[in-house]
């Protein structure tokens, strides 16, 4: 039954009770001039567009099939017939100089026509299969074809204050609905039940759907990092790992907190306080210029000099945006440096098998003047209030 005294149409809001329009807008506009002086270095001077969230970054469209044609001169989106409206609503909405063409069949007479012309084409090799590559090499077989690697991606580290907009909401959310939803934790829910309430929450609270599949994992199950929720009931004294985030507008926000009701025992204890301070050492490393690897380097050490080097078993963060994992990765490896508007976690975490686990994870920016966590629940074990 829907009350008619409700107002129709009511506006997403940020978590403060406001609207994704009165946030800082995005140059969506801009894109495809910087895509293409990337294209340039990638050897390429036209790019097929297959993956759906660069096709997004590049015109605004948010459909679930089509692909977009970058060339010098133009961009062409082609979809089909069920998003001739929300195409054309969606590209005008984000301001963007885009030709859209829809068509219910494979786009090989438009693309030869929009290509026509370009001696070296990109293809997207990290998103085209096999089989669809084979199909390009004879539809495009007057051209050159160029497999190319993260030349939209490489674009999309670095946020506007638009998109950092989004995602600070998104971050805000998120914060909110912890808050109101922990507390449950003290009544021995099971891990699907808290994960539940999390993502609906996050949803009615404004966010456009959760960042990713929410993690709860409580006493051992803790020691497995990326384990999904389970029909285990959360006891006392347990470290409980809550990992979660929000969808505002198509960017993310990505927040792990861990949690315990009650006092857990000196062991659980030690683990997480050696993370929580693990993870404050490598936000502090967050600044522009800085080498990556030293964020990743700072929260490794720390863990090290507690003995427990082997159960940090993943990397220090990555990138998030409208990916909830995108570019710059940050791990030991990396090579890169940080810039201003990267927007990137950092999340420690020991993992002791068959006991216990804990992470602890903000998503933070990179500033002209130091880190910027967008997300801001304590880093208590205690269960946060909403
Ligand atoms: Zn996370
Ligand atoms: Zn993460």
């Amino acid at each position: 039954m829907i009350d008619p005294a409700r107002p129709r149409d009511l506006p997403p809001t940020d978590g403060a009770g406001g609207s994704v329009a009165t946030l800082a807008p995005m140059d969506v506009a801009g894109r495809a001039d910087r895509v293409r002086a990337s294209m340039a270095e990638a050897g390429c001077d036209g790019l097929v567009v297959t993956n759906l969230t660069n096709v997004r970054y590049l015109c605004g469209f948010t459909g679930s099939a089509g692909l977009a044609w970058l060339g010098p001169e133009e961009l062409v989106l082609i979809t089909d017939r069920r998003y001739t409206d929300q195409s054309e609503a969606e590209t005008a909405g984000a301001g963007v100089d885009v030709r859209i063409e829809i068509t219910n069949e494979l786009p090989k007479d438009l693309l030869v026509a929009a290509s026509a012309g370009v001696g070296r084409i990109g293809l997207e090799a990290a998103s085209v299969s096999w089989a669809d590559q084979r199909r390009y090499a004879d539809w495009f077989e007057a051209a050159e074809l160029v497999a190319t690697v993260g030349v939209v991606e490489g674009c999309r580290q670095v946020k506007d204050e638009g998109e950092i907009a989004r995602m600070a909401a998104a971050a805000a959310i998120a914060d909110a609905t912890l808050g109101e939803v922990a507390p449950m934790l003290a009544d021995g829910p099971t891990e699907k039940e808290v994960a539940l309430a999390l993502d609906s929450a996050l949803r009615r609270r404004g966010a456009d759907g959760s960042a990713f599949a929410t993690i709860v994992a409580s006493g051992p199950n803790a020691a497995l990092p990326h384990k999904r929720p389970s029909a285990r009931l959360v006891g006392p004294g347990e470290l409980v790992i809550v990992d979660m985030g929000a969808v505002v507008d198509g960017y993310r926000s990505d927040m792990t907190r861990t949690l315990a009701v009650g006092e857990p025992d000196p062991e659980a204890r030690r683990v997480f306080d050696t993370v929580r301070d693990a993870q404050r050492l490598g936000v502090e490393q967050v600044a522009a210029g800085r080498a990556i690897a030293e964020v990743d380097k700072a929260c490794r050490d720390r863990i090290d000099a507690d003995g427990w080097a082997d159960a940090f078993v993943h990397g220090t963060g990555h990138g998030v945006g409208l990916d909830i994992h995108e570019q710059p990765w940050v791990r030991a490896t990396a090579t890169e440096t940080l810039e201003v508007g990267h927007v990137i976690t950092v999340e420690p975490g020991v993992y002791l098998p068959g006991l216990c686990g804990a992470r602890v994870e903000d998503t933070v920016v990179v500033t002209p003047t130091g880190p910027r966590p967008l997300t801001t629940t304590p880093k208590e074990l205690e269960l946060p209030c909403g």
